[in-house]
């Protein structure tokens, strides 16, 4: 071989080392480009992610990334990352104190959600579940967000159910149609309304009351906002202390007035006796005094010497008795007038107190009457009715009569309320229990029992009279020329009818009636049921 080919030899594998080490260098720059782009987007994300944590890790972020991409010397960068490696462990110190107070500011939040009265059943399980798991303090501040919004979501749930009132129970009705809305327009439950005057019905107050509450009540038929209604059931409220506060004070007046009378009379019959006694006195005085005269003139009789002296001294004894005794008459004359007077004045204020007596006897015999009477119909009432059948019961298991129980309702009534209002719904009602009043035989009892309902007893009716008697009436109410907002209305009865039997008991006998009822509800309406 010669030198030369030797040579060419060299230069050859030298250039292939050297091309291979080009090679090697152009993969480890691109390898180097490559890794120090994703350092750069690396630390990009990581900015992003830390921003506004620290201002100054924002700050030696940032500036460790341009020199990133200015490809700075390692030891610019080497300084940069130990500053930012010493700003990150402050960091993870803070962001432990952090942990531990969000940790306890969650549970106390939790735990004062928990105290809250009134809190929905589903709110307060998600609400202890919660708790629990956040019993143990988390590891990132991070973990808490999705537990501090459910948190929060808890804390809107607590306060939309405060707003909201609880369900059920008449009261709590109210206030749920009341609460339905919290602005000035919106309404209230109609039902609630019609509830609440059906109530104002019943009560009893007196005239003057009774009118102020009947313009309340058809405000309250207009006015329909929750603000509205809030305000009428106020001034109803106003109404009904102001009735109690005169019938208290009438009771106090008369209790007053019973007082000073009796006081009066108290302090005549003193008086009276006083002066009888020092009339007595007196009178003994006098009596005295005419015995002595009387002794004197014997005396005078007994030591005379000559009748001319007897005579002329019993004559002047005879004056001075004659002077006694009609001061004597005077005295008594006089003390007898002193007495009448006396028992004059005794006996008015006695007479006055008996008249007051008499307006009270009255007033309360019209008051209990007045609790046993429906105010709207003037028909006996709900209690008068349970009172009345209580008794014919008794006295029909003492000895079985023919005790007759009828339950009627009105057919459709809820519509006459709905389509020409609760006034005409009123009106109607007085009229059909004037109606049934008028035309029930003698001594039945006639009662409103509640609503649209009525019911008769009867106490000495075979089945086919009181059929016979409660289709006639039927057909009298059905005939009634109703006119409402210039429509003809007819309106009609259904009516259960039933004789009291031997094993029967209040319960029982209502029940059957209150079916044939109904039976006469199913059958079509406007007519009359009787079950045996
Ligand atoms: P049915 O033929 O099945 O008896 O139907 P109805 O509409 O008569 O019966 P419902 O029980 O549905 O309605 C009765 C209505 O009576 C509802 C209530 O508003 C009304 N009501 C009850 N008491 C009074 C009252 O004192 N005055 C007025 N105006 N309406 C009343
Ligand atoms: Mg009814
Ligand atoms: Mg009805």
């Amino acid at each position: 071989m010669s030198s030369k080919s030797v040579a060419e030899q060299q230069v050859t594998a030298l250039k292939k080392k050297l091309e291979a080490a080009i090679q090697s260098r152009s993969t480890l720059e691109e390898d180097f480009s490559v890794q120090s782009s994703l350092l750069i987007q690396f630390i990009g994300k990581l900015s992003l992610v830390s921003k506004g944590i620290d201002l100054e890790l924002d700050n030696r972020l940032a500036q460790l990334r341009t020199l990133f991409t200015k490809s700075a010397p390692i030891a610019e960068i080497e300084s940069k990352i130990a500053v930012i490696t010493k700003l990150l462990q402050q960091h993870s110190i803070t962001n432990e104190q952090n942990l531990t107070r969000m940790h306890e500011q969650f549970n106390m939040a939790g735990e004062s959600l928990q105290k809250i009265n009134g809190l929905p059943d589903n709110v307060r399980r998600t609400l202890r579940a919660l708790l629990k798991e956040t019993k143990t303090s988390k590891d990132a501040l991070v973990q808490y967000i999705p537990l501090l919004s459910q948190l929060l979501e808890l804390y809107d749930a607590a306060l939309k159910a405060k707003d909201a009132p609880p369900k059920g129970g008449l009261l709590q009705a109210n206030n749920v149609a009341l609460a339905k809305a919290d602005s000035k327009t919106a309404t209230v439950d109609e039902s609630l309304i019609e509830r609440i005057s059906a109530s104002l019905s019943a009560l009893n107050l007196s005239k003057e009351h009774t009118n102020e509450l009947l313009a309340i009540k058809k405000k309250l038929l207009n006015d329909t906002s929750n603000e509205e209604v809030l305000q009428h059931f106020l001034e109803i409220f106003d109404v009904i202390v102001a009735d109690f506060k005169d019938e208290q004070n009438s009771a106090k007046n008369f209790l007053t007035n019973l007082s000073d009378t009796l006081t009066t009379v108290q302090n005549a019959v003193k008086e009276t006796l006083t002066s009888q006694k020092s009339s007595q006195q007196a009178n003994d005085k006098i009596n005295q005094k005419l015995q002595s005269q009387i002794i004197e003139m014997t005396g005078t009789v007994k030591k005379a010497l000559s009748l001319d002296q007897v005579k002329s001294d019993i004559n002047e004894k005879l004056q001075l008795i004659a002077g006694t005794l009609e001061q004597k008459s005077k005295f008594e004359q006089q003390s007898q007038q002193q007495l009448a007077n006396q028992l004059k004045e005794m006996a008015e204020k006695v007479d006055f107190l008996e008249q007051q007596s008499k307006i009270f006897e009255e007033k309360l015999a019209a008051q209990q009457q007045k609790s046993m009477q429906d105010a709207l119909t003037k028909l006996a009432n709900r209690a008068a009715f349970d009172d009345y059948f209580a008794k014919a019961m008794v006295r029909f298991h003492h000895q079985a009569y023919e005790l007759a129980l009828v339950v009627i309702d009105i057919d459709d009534f809820k519509l006459i309320n709905d389509t020409y209002g609760h006034t005409a719904g009123d009106k109607t009602l007085q009229v059909i229990a004037n109606t049934i009043q008028k035309h029930v035989s003698k001594n039945v009892f006639v009662g409103r029992y509640g609503g649209e309902e009525f019911v008769l007893i009867y106490s000495a009716t075979s089945k086919a009279e009181l059929v016979k008697e409660l289709n006639k009436i039927n057909s009298y109410v059905a005939r009634l020329p109703f006119k409402f907002k210039s429509n003809k209305v007819s309106i009609t009865l259904s009516m259960g009818a039933t004789h009291i039997q031997q094993d029967d008991n209040i319960h029982i006998a209502f029940e059957r009636a209150d079916k044939a009822m109904y039976q006469a509800k199913s059958q079509g309406k406007n007519q009359v049921v009787y079950l045996t």
